[in-house]
């Protein structure tokens, strides 16, 4: 960390995009006493955005297995943050189990994680009773917890108004036009000014049944993509997500068997579920995989949280905040123009 010129700490914010980067930034600087001003092109439901898309797991130890010392750092950061603002948010854990066939890809898991215990079989059926008997052993991740994307924004939208923040829907706007701080969180939109953002697209099914009950994400070790299953109220259950580098939308039946076949895995009794939604969302990404806030004097733009969003979104804000306030720079995830 350095310090460097900051704007004034006491500038007129605005914010584009009200997805999970940019609910956070302006839910941190309204609370920090900023004029802030929130603008969405979509409206309140945001089936635009990638947020709408996502598992909304907060696993820094589980992705420590894929993703770079950073994520972890930031994650961890995050859980906290999570915690202070959001206090009701679920802390349950999350639980990594594996078939036969996939066991020394478990043991690598284990290896390569911190932050788990492992489990028995009893241990796994005292944590998830639907699970007794399915699997001998398991991983679990006490610390982690998970967020339901499509309820946890419209809270967070309300946190940022209780703090005085402005949210428009349906204001499509250029960092250009507008006065005072920007803060671009416009996810893979905001190609026209970085072009190299990139989107990977993850697939997703949302289940319904009241057969099975989950308290906390079940991650099945898989060769190709670490596939969960996460419970969600009203007994549905979201099965993802692959990652695959292309920018359709559509879901593969390939994916959807893949998906399927994981639940199924998990429990067999997934087989008499419901389906209620096929849909996928493009995650912004920079060639890195890292996440990367670029500041160009008093516009900042906060992107490429690629699989991580609501992972790092909290963390990444404070960062935002800490410039603006003490200009204050970190070296790992700033980048000056
Ligand atoms: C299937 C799937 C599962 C995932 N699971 C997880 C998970 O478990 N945990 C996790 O941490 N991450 C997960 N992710 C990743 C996460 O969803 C993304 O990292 C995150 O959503 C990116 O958020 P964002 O705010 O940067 O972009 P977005 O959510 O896309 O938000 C950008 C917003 O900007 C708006 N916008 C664009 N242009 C303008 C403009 N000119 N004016 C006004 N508004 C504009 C858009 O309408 C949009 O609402 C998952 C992603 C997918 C696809």
């Amino acid at each position: 960390m350095y310090q460097n010129k900051s704007p004034r700490g006491d500038s007129p914010v605005s914010i584009i995009g009200a997805g999970i980067a940019g609910a956070w930034q302006a839910l941190l600087f309204a609370q920090a006493g900023h004029a802030v001003t929130l603008h969405e092109r979509s409206d309140a439901a945001m089936t635009e955005s990638t947020s709408h898309w996502a598992g909304g797991m907060l696993a820094p130890y589980c992705e420590a297995e894929v993703a770079e010392p950073i994520i972890s750092r930031l994650g961890q950061r995050s859980l906290d943050i999570w915690r202070r603002e959001l206090p009701d948010t679920p802390f349950n854990g999350s639980l990594v189990v594996a078939h036969a066939r996939e066991r020394s890809d478990f043991e690598r898991f284990a290896r390569m994680t911190e932050g788990h215990q492992r489990l028995d079989a009893s241990g796994v059926a005292q944590l998830e009773p639907s699970l007794d008997g399915r699997f001998r052993d398991a991983l679990f991740f006490p610390a982690e917890g998970h967020v339901e994307p499509r309820r946890v924004l419209p809270k967070l939208h309300e946190r940022i108004l209780a703090a005085g923040g402005i949210i428009k829907f349906n204001s499509d706007v250029s960092a250009e036009d507008l006065e005072g701080i920007v803060i671009d969180c416009r996810g893979l939109s905001a190609r026209d000014g970085q072009p190299e953002l990139r989107g990977v697209k993850g697939e997703m099914i949302l289940i319904e049944t009241a057969e099975v009950e989950l308290s906390r994400p079940v991650r099945l070790i898989h060769p190709r993509w670490p596939l969960y299953v996460i419970p969600r109220e009203d007994h549905l259950f979201m099965l993802g997500a692959t990652s695959i580098e292309a920018e359709d939308t559509g879901v593969s039946v390939r994916s959807a068997l893949e998906l399927l076949g994981a639940a199924y895995a998990v429990h067999p009794a997934f087989a008499e579920a419901r389906i209620v939604e096929f849909g996928s969302g493009l995650r912004p990404a920079f060639p890195d995989n890292l996440p990367r806030i670029t500041i160009d004097r008093n516009k900042m733009s906060v992107n490429g949280l690629y699989r991580h969003g609501f992972l790092l979104a909290p963390a990444l804000a404070e960062l935002t905040l800490a410039y603006v306030k003490r200009g204050q720079i970190d070296n790992e995830v700033m980048r000056c123009a």
